[in-house]
């Protein structure tokens, strides 16, 4: 996955530390899992396939998603046949409503729209046409756990929302699948069994030790992560490491796989926990704050704009998305230097390209996302910017 680059040097998505749990919780926050019925299952992924089933979407027919997309979102809509049709964005990265009607037949059914880096979309206006054309409407909330748009929660626009809580927590998997406005099917979710739920915990207490957290957690459960390395190699002995990696999905190991054992299990305890416990209110303040620093020092640097001029109240991102103008000299320079970048989209579904949406083609090659998230700690932060400033803008030597 790193193409020889040396790792992060500081955590690109949220790592367990002994603050995790600590801060304030209130006043209320609207969160996606807010919603009259919620699913927690293992990834967002998993959520999109089961959303696809709670419409009934037969073979053959077919749902609109954008050009502007994660791979991981295609397989689990493509599952039971259904056909992926790719619309187009305007610049500013809203649903091109112009592009979706002109697709419309009485075979799409459904009409996908992403929050992405957690700025909604034009939504009351979307559930508007969504009503109109007699289509349901999905909303991909994988950037936006948390929010409102014009007072009205996200993930409450859509028919089906899901999330992909993995983004927001600092756990090792888990997403939702949640609805305002239909009952669930109440078959039950099952546990994804003992070894499941164990590396499910340790897994997250073992990414933050990697981190330089919880040293006094690290120092208690030296043992037993001795001892789950040892039983995990005993087991890929004994069963072989195929049986030992079916145990745990590769949806939380950056991968875009999507395996429809795990449409049946539900999301460890360990995530539930700490879903429920998590200070809502000062995550999504560290987020906001964490945004805010950086995008002002972003937004400075020659060949960068933000993709998103304004961050709106109610808005609490996923990352900062920054549009640069030189991405191919950018990009390699920053993971030498260790510093951590999401490339949302940086491959497309075979088939989408600049023809289909130039405007989507040049966002998945331009936007570089930087972490804002609510671990990062005042001096990661200024590392990170200080780093994308000196590589940017490297100052010329005097003559
Ligand atoms: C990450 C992502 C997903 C899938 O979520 P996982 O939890 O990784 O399965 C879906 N949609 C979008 C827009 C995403 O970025």
């Amino acid at each position: 996955m790193n193409q020889g680059y040396p790792d992060a040097r500081i955590p690109v998505t949220p790592v367990l530390s002994s603050r995790s749990l600590r801060g304030a919780r209130g006043p209320h926050i609207a969160a996606i899992t807010d919603a009259a019925s919620v699913r927690l299952v293992t990834s967002g992924r998993i959520a999109l396939a089961l959303a696809a089933r709670a419409m009934r979407l037969a073979p053959g027919d077919r749902i609109l998603v954008p050009a502007y997309h994660s791979m991981s979102m295609i397989p689990p809509l493509q599952a039971g046949g259904v056909e992926t049709v790719f619309y187009r964005l305007r610049p500013d990265a809203s649903a091109d409503l112009d592009d979706i009607a002109a697709r419309l037949d009485d075979r799409v059914r459904a009409l996908v729209v992403v929050n992405y880096f957690g700025f909604p979309q034009k939504l009351a206006e979307i559930r508007a046409f969504c009503d109109r054309h007699g289509i349901m409407m999905v909303e991909d909330c994988a950037h936006s756990f948390f929010g409102a748009s014009g007072g009205q929660a996200l993930g409450s626009f859509g028919d089906y929302a899901i999330a992909s809580s993995m983004k927001f927590f600092p756990i090792y998997e888990g997403g939702a699948l949640v609805s305002a406005r239909h009952p669930l099917d109440a078959a039950a979710l099952r546990s994804g069994g003992a070894g499941f739920e164990l590396k499910a915990g340790l897994a997250a207490v073992e990414r933050g030790m990697a981190f330089g957290r919880l040293p006094l957690a690290g120092a208690l459960l030296r043992l037993p992560l001795t001892l789950k390395g040892v039983l995990w190699n005993l087991l890929k002995r004994r069963r072989g490491a195929a049986a030992a990696a079916a145990l745990t999905p590769s949806s939380s190991d950056s991968s875009y796989g999507f395996d429809p054992a795990w449409l049946d299990k539900r999301s460890s305890l360990f995530s539930r926990m700490v879903l429920k416990l998590a200070p809502r209110r000062a995550m999504c303040e560290a987020r906001r704050r964490n945004y805010l620093a950086l995008a002002a020092r972003m937004q400075a640097l020659p060949g960068c704009r933000l993709l998103f001029p304004l961050l709106p109240d109610d808005v609490y991102p996923w990352a900062v998305p920054v549009v640069v103008d030189d991405p191919d000299a950018l990009f390699p320079a920053l993971k030498m230097a260790g510093v951590p970048i999401i490339r949302f989209a940086e491959s497309l579904w075979p088939g989408v390209d600049a023809a289909l949406c130039p405007v989507s083609a040049a966002l998945s090659r331009q936007v570089l996302a930087f972490p804002c998230h609510q671990e990062l700690t005042d001096a990661e932060l200024a590392w990170m910017a200080g780093t994308i400033e000196s590589t940017a803008a490297p100052r010329r030597a005097p003559e």
